[in-house]
């Protein structure tokens, strides 16, 4: 196996010959991108060109080996540790590449998913170019009458020979409007003492005659989320991931992906906010002021506190064992942290928050600020982890 110098020695120059070196929020004021939206205001046309950008930076990524490290070789990836993606990925953190946000849901949930539960001719066909990002997948869960409650969805699948009729509708699906596939979860039976039964899952072709995608807008001005239709959309079997009936089982191994995927820093992570939180006290000369520094210390702290969880659970996956209620924990410490730099934010920047003066670093963080109500709801809300973290860690009675 390549040792780790002579991997990250591959890797830096993989970066040096194609990307530059980006300059840190917290190096400087006003420099780089002061970008920090979670859930961004962008036009269809932006969204459109960033998921081009980041379509051509992740194909070259791919080629040269680094995009799915530790994926299985026999379906395109490279079998490394995970020490080896960690490597990368902060190497990569110190250039300027396109955002891989466009991603997230098909590479942190719907591919580890495929690679769990679908047949062998799916998992050729697909892995690969969602890694490459040559394909890119959405998440078709949640309905209007099912979210936190997911097994009370009611998009119908019925069987037609070798294929599926799927009937009904999802919404808040993010990316629906760019991916060209979906997993989508479907009721094909009802069994009177278990609503979890009777669930199966498909990968969907989003371009399929019957699937219509509709916008959804956000209170950040950007439209992130869509609602889905389905009407008569034809799915064939070999498409089933999992077993017929069986769809909770594939759903957990998704959820739990989204969980860690959220929680384990793929939400903002690339976003620096703590170094971005730093250079604002300083610019704005608060970084001697005791109340400030006391708010500060506080979100940093949890900050490390929710990196430190992470870590933790990860090595947990390492050994082999199963994280469990600690990735709620991990999302609800996050996210609440998340709340928290709101807080400092808003005080610290005041009318400069919500009305732009041009300067850079301050009304930026209004898409920050507008953003973290979705990621507390987004991935399992704060109430319902909290009702896992009580039921399932403290062994309280259920709710
Ligand atoms: C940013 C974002 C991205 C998303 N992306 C996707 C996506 O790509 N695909 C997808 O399928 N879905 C997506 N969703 C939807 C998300 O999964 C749901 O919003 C979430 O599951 C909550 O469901 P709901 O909105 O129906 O709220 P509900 O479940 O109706 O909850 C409403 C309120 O009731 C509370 N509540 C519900 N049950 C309980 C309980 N048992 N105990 C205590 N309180 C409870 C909740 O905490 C919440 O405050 C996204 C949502 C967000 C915000």
């Amino acid at each position: 196996m390549i040792t780790k110098d002579e991997f990250r020695a591959g890797a830096t120059a993989f970066l040096e010959g194609n990307a530059k070196r980006r300059v840190k929020a917290s190096q400087g004021w006003g420099e780089g991108s002061d970008e920090v939206g979670i859930l961004p205001e962008r036009t269809p046309e932006e969204d459109a060109a960033l998921v081009a950008e980041a379509k051509v930076w992740r194909a070259k990524v791919f080629d040269a080996g680094f995009a799915w490290i530790t994926g299985p070789e026999a379906y395109g990836g490279r079998g490394l540790p995970r020490e080896y993606d960690r490597i990368f990925q902060g190497l990569e953190n110190e250039y300027d590449v396109p955002g891989m946000g466009p991603f997230g849901i098909g590479l942190g949930m719907v591919a580890p998913t495929i690679l769990a539960h679908a047949i062998e001719d799916v998992r050729q066909h697909y892995l690969a170019p969602l890694y490459r990002g040559d394909v890119v997948a959405c998440q078709l869960f949640s309905e209007p009458v099912a979210g936190s409650d997911l097994a009370g969805i009611q998009t119908k699948a019925m069987r037609d020979g070798d294929e599926w009729v799927l009937n009904g509708q999802k919404v808040w699906t993010s990316g629906a409007h760019y991916s060209d596939i979906g997993e989508i979860i479907t009721r094909t039976a009802t069994y009177p003492d278990s609503r979890h039964r009777g669930l199966t899952m498909f990968l969907v072709d989003m371009k399929a005659p019957g699937v219509e995608v509709r916008p959804l807008r956000q209170m950040t001005g950007g439209a992130s989320f869509n609602e889905v239709f389905f009407t008569d959309v034809r799915v064939p079997d070999t498409m089933r991931l999992g077993d017929v009936d069986e769809g909770w089982t594939v759903a957990l191994t998704t959820l739990m992906n989204e969980r860690m995927a959220i929680g384990g820093g793929g939400v903002g992570s690339g976003l620096d906010l703590a170094g971005r939180l730093r250079a604002l006290t300083r610019h704005m000369g608060l970084a001697d002021d005791p109340n400030v520094r006391q708010q500060l210390a506080d979100v940093l702290i949890r900050h490390s506190v929710n990196r430190y969880t992470s870590l933790r659970a990860m090595a947990k996956m390492r050994a082999g064992q199963l994280p469990g209620p600690e990735l709620s924990t991990l999302k609800l410490g996050l996210t609440n942290n998340m709340q928290r730099m709101s807080s400092v934010l808003t005080s610290l920047l005041g009318p400069r928050l919500i009305a732009d003066t041009g300067e850079w670093g301050t009304y930026a963080w209004a898409d920050f600020v507008l953003g973290v109500p979705g990621m507390r709801v987004a991935g399992g809300t704060d109430e319902v982890l909290r009702n896992i973290i009580g039921e399932r860690v403290l062994g309280l009675p259920k709710s």
